[in-house]
């Protein structure tokens, strides 16, 4: 199955792309992760690609493209993907239908996050990163320590207010019509009795085990 999950920054998609993964016996891959592990080895794409992210501007879809097909086209991800923040334009998602065409393969399914903005804003700014595994925390002062492996626990750079409402800005003015460009595409294969990727929205706020158990009842696990 692949999936790719699309939502505002804070939304809980990576976590919950984790699960999602976990549970599907599928890799995740996730943009921002291959990005700023690209920065931290300080690779030429790396060093391009911090100019915008730590503005919290979208880097080019040049860019993501090439991550994107470089993934797909792994063995492990041969019986499908969770695409976490992969797509965040109309060129990226049609990028992404062009490689899985020519790869023989179809997205599944299209999973959008729904979250109001004052919560968003509320989760980014509580929110540490374990500086060696990446694992998110909430509400955990910056130099704690991560309970999975001993690493400590930094605020992103990206998670400053300033780049928080660039980040709002890129997802509403770039990301939000995404949604509605995979709905046209379903409409207009429904209309030629061809099937397209189902479009699932699912209520993230509550509890992480809460909203995992939505997600998975609407893919049917
Ligand atoms: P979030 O979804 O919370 O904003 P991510 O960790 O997924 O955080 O991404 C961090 C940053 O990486 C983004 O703000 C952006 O600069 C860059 N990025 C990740 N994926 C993409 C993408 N598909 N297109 C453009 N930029 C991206
Ligand atoms: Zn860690």
């Amino acid at each position: 199955m692949n999936i790719v999950l699309l939502g505002p920054p804070g939304a809980g998609k990576g976590t919950q792309g984790e699960r999602i993964a976990r549970e599907l016996e599928i890799p995740k891959l996730a943009t921002g992760d291959v990005l700023r592990e690209a920065v931290r080895q300080g690779t030429p794409q790396g060093l391009e690609a911090k100019r915008y992210m730590d503005k919290g501007d979208l880097v080019p879809d040049s860019v993501i493209l090439g991550i994107m097909k470089e993934a797909l086209c792994r063995p492990d991800a041969a019986r499908g993907v969770v695409l976490d923040g992969v797509v965040r334009t109309v060129p990226q998602a049609e990028g992404l239908a062009r490689v899985l065409a020519e790869l023989g393969r179809k997205l599944d399914v299209v999973l959008v996050f729904d979250v109001d903005e004052e919560e968003l804003v509320r989760r980014l700014s509580a929110r540490t990163v374990c500086e060696n595994c990446q694992t998110p925390y909430t509400g955990r002062a910056p130099g704690s320590t991560c309970e999975k492996c001993g690493g400590k626990l930094v605020r992103r750079k990206d998670d400053e207010p300033d780049a928080i409402r660039t980040r709002m800005r890129a997802y509403r003015d770039q990301t939000s019509p995404v949604i509605e460009w995979y709905r046209a595409r379903a409409r207009d294969a429904a209309l030629r009795g061809q099937s397209a990727a189902r479009i699932v929205t699912v209520d993230a706020i509550g509890a992480v085990d809460e909203v995992t158990a939505r997600v998975l009842t609407a893919l049917g696990k």
